[in-house]
This record gives structure tokens, sequence and C-alpha cells, in this order.
């Protein structure tokens, strides 16, 4: 009854010619199909499986799942796959490719504790919420071995070790999704499966210990994620020519410091605050006058301080205990614990008003003794800097008084740059001690997990730059999935169907265009003397407009298409963040300390500035004195970034997450729909499956498998010899292409060649 390919045992999808396929829908006209099974679009936006009955070629009589007989119109149908295809381990397998199927399928493996799908090249992981018995030594043994072939971050990271030996070319995995989707969980994964095959030096358990201290100091807990990453990172894994893992190294991005003195209700800080207050020993409470957390402004004003599940004095022995491992001695420990404490003494410090023109002067209360006490600096100093300013006029240097609101400010940037510093200084440590000896390699394995896509209520800075970041990292799934991929195609005369994708290209022009760019005009507003939050507000209006990506908001606020999304930003306090000035008067508070750590982080302060800031950027006069505003560094570094990942092969992981409750079981289509949708899984299947994902060189190609050849082949060039291994293993000629310079092939074909290399 079922003549078409759909009732066939074989899930090989027909492969398109059509120059264009439309986004979300199947080239085959539905009513040649007669099909059992299809999904019926319900008036709620979900989609129900439905028994065709009959269809007269417009219309179909459908059965629904309760037994109940519709009529409804062809449009309002999809095809279903087969039965035989419920839950395939690759998107690929699917005989129609189309949003309910997708959604279908990764559903039915969720169910199951199957999170993780092949979706082509892209691993799609489905965060569970929950505890899946899918990892330890017998998985990771059982991937190494082959013994195991369904899709994990076990068997993407070994094929990572695997190319990175077969072609000598670094590798590095990506990990990309929202807040909360799994990514940092996955590089963790991930990481354990080099450490476990390329261990045996023992630096590999220094790898594994960087997660928990660097969890500590920029993780916090968020409305969307209880273990939100708050900062960006790439660690960079390096193996010695025996595929030994010979040390690493941590690259950390912007990390959001305006969390350490203010946070939104039902948020914390960083976990570290909460887990020095619980588990510090009494000696060390005692030295540093720790209090409990409520006993702390920073950490009093979210109203929220413990995590469900989460043991914060446990947790604190985790993580010294790491540092202990990644060497940082007890003497330096403390110094850290010191520095924590004195952020948490700054914030209480109140002050009070000495005039009628509203300046201010700090309080002689515990606050200011025990940070004074905690930074290694003299009262009196500490009172002076956070009520006064040094400022330069002309040739001369006057001293003005600060208000309440710039004493505010002042103290609450010195708090923010110390715990910046602390962190980098963290981070400095965790390097050298993993560093690399002098015989370096050259090859590395890097995993980049950086926070995901955001959109609150409110979106301020923080989400600005966060997001400008992903839209980057997208940019780059973009092109080595369809550009480069489609380039490569017409490079080498290859016949191929063309499949369209959503380029995010506008959307980054609209952040990184000069002069009339987001971050331009942002720099440009924060160096104006007048410059506030609304005229940066009103420029972005009067300037961007005409832009397709941006819409302008009433008070002081604007949208941002990106390709994840909408966003609504609040410009309110844009300009001060992206300035992020610190008083001379700070530096030098610091650098008076008699403690170490205090010392350091006065000359990073002053590296970042190559003058020392006095006041506003505006009051310095030339361009060069000023320090680069935080957009602009942030630009930098995310450039650099994707340099580093473009001499790199990638592997990319697409996390989802299938609730906004953090809870298990439950898989909201809609909202796994929009992340598929936002991210192209289904372009990428698309074009895995009309393409030819894997290739290789004439020469490389000969090289590799020639010695495999049964007869000896009368021409010996490349493209002779390959002809012939093609023929010998009998490759179906449909199965590959013949480039200009390139073999090309579709997925699976080169695995029987590797096999019979590697038993050979
Ligand atoms: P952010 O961008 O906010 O940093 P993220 O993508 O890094 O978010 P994670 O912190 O990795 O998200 O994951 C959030 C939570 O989801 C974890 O704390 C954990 O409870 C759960 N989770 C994620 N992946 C897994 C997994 N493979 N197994 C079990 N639980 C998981
Ligand atoms: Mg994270």
């Amino acid at each position: 009854t079922n003549e078409d390919s759909v009732s066939a045992s074989l899930p090989v999808p027909s492969i398109s010619k059509s120059s264009k396929e439309s986004r979300w829908s199947d080239t085959t006209p539905y009513a040649s199909k007669k099909k059992l099974q299809s999904w019926l679009q319900r008036s709620n936006g979900g989609w129900e499986l439905v028994k065709i009955i009959s269809t007269s070629g417009t219309e179909s009589v459908i059965s629904l799942p309760d037994g109940k007989v519709l009529k409804v119109k062809d449009e309002s149908l999809v095809p279903a796959n087969p039965d035989i295809l419920d839950g395939v381990d690759d998107l690929m397998q699917l005989s129609y490719l189309n949003e309910p199927s997708v959604l279908y399928n990764l559903q039915h493996r969720y169910n199951q504790n199957m999170i993780y799908t092949k979706a082509g090249p892209v691993l799609v992981a489905v965060n569970p919420f929950k505890k899946v018995p899918l990892y330890g030594i017998d998985y990771i043994e059982a991937y190494k071995c082959k013994a195991i072939e369904s899709p994990h971050v076990y068997a993407i990271t070994d094929s990572a070790i695997r190319e990175m030996i077969r072609d000598e070319v670094n590798q590095s995995i990506i990990i990309s999704g929202e807040s909360g989707a799994g990514k940092t969980e996955t590089a963790k994964i991930a990481m354990q499966y080099l450490a476990a095959l390329g261990g045996g030096s023992g630096i590999e358990h220094e790898i594994l210990k960087t997660n928990p201290i660097l969890e500590a100091f920029g993780n916090g807990k968020t409305l969307r994620n209880d273990n939100s990453s708050r900062f960006g990172k790439l660690i960079e894994i390096h193996f010695s020519e025996t595929g030994k893992i010979s040390g690493a190294n941590i690259q950390t991005f912007l990390l959001e410091k305006s969390r350490v003195v203010q946070c939104n209700e039902g948020e914390r800080s960083y976990h570290i605050f909460y887990q020095l207050c619980a588990g510090a020993p009494p000696s060390l409470k005692e030295k540093l006058n720790l209090q409990s957390v409520e006993d702390y402004k920073y950490l009093r004003q979210s109203n929220c301080y413990s995590i469900t599940g989460v043991d914060d004095a446990e947790e604190f022995r985790i993580v010294t205990d790491a540092l202990d491992v990644v060497h940082i001695s007890k003497g330096d420990q403390d110094n850290v614990f010191a520095m924590l404490a004195a952020v948490l003494w700054l914030g209480n410090i109140s002050f009070t008003v000495i005039d009628n023109e509203n300046h201010v002067q700090a309080v002689e209360d515990e606050g200011l003794f025990s940070t004074a006490k905690l930074i290694g600096c003299d009262i009196e100093d500490l009172k002076l800097t956070l009520s006064t300013r040094k400022m330069k006029v002309g040739n001369d240097i006057i001293v003005q008084k600060l208000t309440l609101s710039q004493a505010i400010d002042a103290r609450d940037a010195l708090a923010k740059s110390i715990y910046a510093c602390l962190f980098d200084w963290l981070v400095e440590q965790i390097n050298k001690s993993l560093a690399v000896g002098k015989r370096r390699t050259g090859r590395s394995i890097s995993i980049l997990d950086i926070y995901g896509f955001e959109s609150f209520n409110r979106n301020s800075f923080e989400q600005f730059c966060i997001n400008y970041a992903n839209e980057r990292l997208q940019q780059h799934f973009n092109r080595h999935l369809f550009k480069l991929e489609q380039e490569e195609y017409i490079q080498d005369g290859i016949d191929w169907a063309k499949v369209e994708f959503e380029d995010n290209q506008d959307c980054l022009n609209l952040f990184e265009k000069k002069p009339l760019g987001l971050l331009s005009l942002l720099d440009e507003e924060s160096t104006f003397p007048n410059g506030t939050d609304l005229t940066f507000a009103n420029k972005l209006k009067q300037h961007l407009n005409s832009n397709s990506c941006f819409k302008g908001e009433r008070d002081k606020a604007f949208t941002v298409c990106h390709y994840a999304g909408e966003v609504t930003y609040d410009t309110t306090a844009f300009l001060e963040k992206n300035r992020d000035l610190l008083h001379v008067d700070s530096i030098q508070l610091l650098s008076s300390s008699k403690c170490h750590l205090p010392q350091i982080f006065a000359s990073y302060m002053l590296t970042q500035s190559e003058k020392p800031v006095v006041g506003p950027l505006h009051k310095l006069g030339g361009a060069d004195s000023q320090k680069l505003s935080v957009a602009t560094k942030f630009k930098g570094q995310l450039f650099q970034l994707m340099q580093r990942l473009e001499s790199t092969t990638p592997h990319f992981i697409r996390c989802i997450k299938p609730n906004n409750l953090q809870s298990p079981g439950s898989y909201e289509q809609g909202l796994v729909l929009q992340q598929l949708r936002c991210c192209g899984v289904l372009e990428v299947v698309r074009i895995s499956r009309s393409g030819f994902p894997t290739r290789m060189s004439h020469q490389k190609f000969a090289k590799r498998y020639g010695f495999l050849l049964l007869e000896n082949v009368a021409s010996q060039d490349p493209l002779s010899v390959s002809v012939a291994i093609l023929h010998q293993f009998n490759i179906l000629p449909e199965m590959y292409q013949v480039g200009y310079t390139k073999l090309f092939f579709r997925t699976g074909q080169i695995g029987v060649l590797e096999d019979t290399r590697n038993r050979t």
C-alpha cells in the first residue's frame, strides 16, 4: 500500500538537487506522498501525531490519538517519519526533516535519558537537570575502544584527539547554548575524557581541579542558572608527541564585576563569598573578622543566601583542596581570603554628610577598621580615598570633596577592581602551575565555554557584551558549517545543493561598524564631557534607526534583533560601566599597602591605564592617554579569540535547555524549538545531508590509503591512486565526488578505509 521511500527500511534520505530549499519544509509536495502518519499543527502551536485515513489531494481525513476523526487541509499536515526511525541517533537519518519530527526525535531520546543526538557534524545535548548514567571510567573506556557508538561528548572529544593526531592540526571544542543549557557541565565532561586518555603525567589532575576554583570565583546564582558562569573561558590543553597531556593554559574573558557590589533579587554574588563565610575554620574567621553572610551589605541586598542542594561549607573545602593541587601556597590562599573579606567589609562602609553641600566622610566603624586592616593600609588614607578625589586642573592638583553618591561609587569601584584583579591573579597563578614545559609540540585541544545568550526583563551593559560575544561565536559556527563548506564546493567544482541559512553579519555590523555602530557610538559618548546614558540612547536612535537589526525604544532603551531573538537594553549605567574608572587615589592606596596582593593589584591597575586615570576621561586631554574602554577591550579579546579558533579544526556542541525551571523530565517543545531555530540545527543537518562533509586532498588520500591497494596502479599520480582505492573499496559513486584538488565524501564513507588501515 505504501510504495514510496517512507516505508522502506533504509533511512537514506533522497538528495534534493533543488537550488533552494525553503527553510523548514520538505521539498516533496505533500500530496504525492501517501503516508500513514503525519504531524498536525494544533491551535496552541503544538504538534500531534495523527493517522491518515484518506486523502483527496487538498484535504485529508485523519484520526487523532484519542480516536476522533477530522477532515483537515493538507497545509496543516507535515509528514511524519515511520516508527522505525523513532529516536534515531543522528537527525541526518530522518526521512523527513521538519520541525515536529526533530522535536519529537529529541524528546523521544530525552525521555530515555539519551540526552545526546547528532545533527550531522554537530552534537546536540539536551540538559537532563539530573544525574544520568552516561559517564565515568567504564563509559570512557567504551568510547575509547569504540564499543559504544551512540552520540556523546566523549565521542566528539575522541574525534578531536584522533584528528589532532591524524591531521597534525590543533582542535577546538566549541560549546554554545543559552544560560543554563549545560555548557559548563559539558566542558567538564570533555575535560574528563581528555584527562583519562591523555593522563599519566599527573598534570591532568591539576587541570581538572581548575574547575571548582574558577566556578567558585567566577560563577554565581542567577535567575536562569544556579551555577551561572559570569566570565568566558578558553582552556587550551597541550599534548606531547606521545599523546600525553603536557600542560594547559586558561584564558578568561570579561568577568561580570558589577555582581560583586550588586545583583538582582533572588540572585547571588560569586559563590566564593558564601563558601568562605560558611566554611572558613575558626582561626581564619577570627583573623579576617568574618561574620555571617547576612552581616554583609553586598550579600544582603539580593535577599538570597543559599542554593538548594548546595553545601557552601563543603564547597569551601573542595576549593581549598583544589587550590593546594594547583600549587597556591597556604600563605597565598590566606591572602586571597583576606582580599575577599576586604571586599565584603568595604561594602559595609557607610558615610555621613559633613556640610551643607552634601559632602561626606566615611564613618569610623567596624567596616572601615576591618577594611583598612585587611588591605594593609592606613585608616586615615582609606577614609580620604573614599571621600575625596585629587583632580588635575591645569598644572595644579586640587582636592575635591565627594558627595554621597560619588563616595559610594568610589567605594564600589574599589571593591569591583580588587575582585577583578584577584580573579586575574588567580588565573595567572593557575597558568603558572599548568605551564607547558619548554618543549612545546604545538598540538592542542581547546575547549571554549562562554556565558550563553541572555535576555532578561531588564538587560544592561553586561548582557550587551555577552550577547555580542555570542553573536561573534554564531558567526564562527555559520562560517564553518555553511559558508566555508559551500565556498569549498564551488572552488573545487563540486555539484551540490545550496542551503540557505540565517546569516548574522548584519547584526555584527550593527555592533562593529565604524563610526556609526553600537560600540563606536558607545565609546564616543563615553569620552564626551557631557555624555549621559540619555544622550547615548538618543544618538543611537538618531544614527541607527534605519538599521534593520535596531529599534529605538522609549526612555533610554533600544532593541537589538539578535540571531537568538530580540533583546531590549536599558542604557542606564552604560557609559559608567564602559568607562570603568578607578580613581588614581584608590590605586595609590593599594600600592601603599604593606601586603603582597594589594601591591600587585595596584600594578595591574596601572598597566591597564597607561597614565593613571584621575577623573572622567575628558579631563585627561589627548586620546592616547586614555584607558581602553571595557567594550573596546572586550572586542579586541573576541577578535583574538576568533583568530585562535580559526587556526583549529572546530567541533561544535549545542546545548539545549528543555525548560526554564531547571527541573528534570520537563520538555517544553516551544522552548526547544526556539533554540533549535536560532542556532540553525536543521540547516546544519540539511547541508550535511546534501553535502560532502568529509574531505581529503588527492595527495593525502593516496598517501594514507595507497598501501592498502591490492593491485598495482598504472599511473602513480595521486588522483589515479585515489580512484583505484575508491574502486577497490566499492565506495558508491553517489557517496563521493572528485574535486579539482580534493575528494569529498558523504558522512560515514571513510570509516571502512580507516578501519582497514588501522587493522593493517
Ligand atoms: P551559563 O551560561 O549560565 O553559565 P551553562 O550553559 O554553563 O549556563 P551549566 O551550568 O553547565 O549551564 O548547567 C546548568 C545546570 O544544569 C547544572 O548545574 C546541572 O545541574 C545541570 N546539567 C547540565 N548538564 C548536565 C548533565 N550533563 N548532567 C546532569 N546535569 C546537567
Ligand atoms: Mg556556564
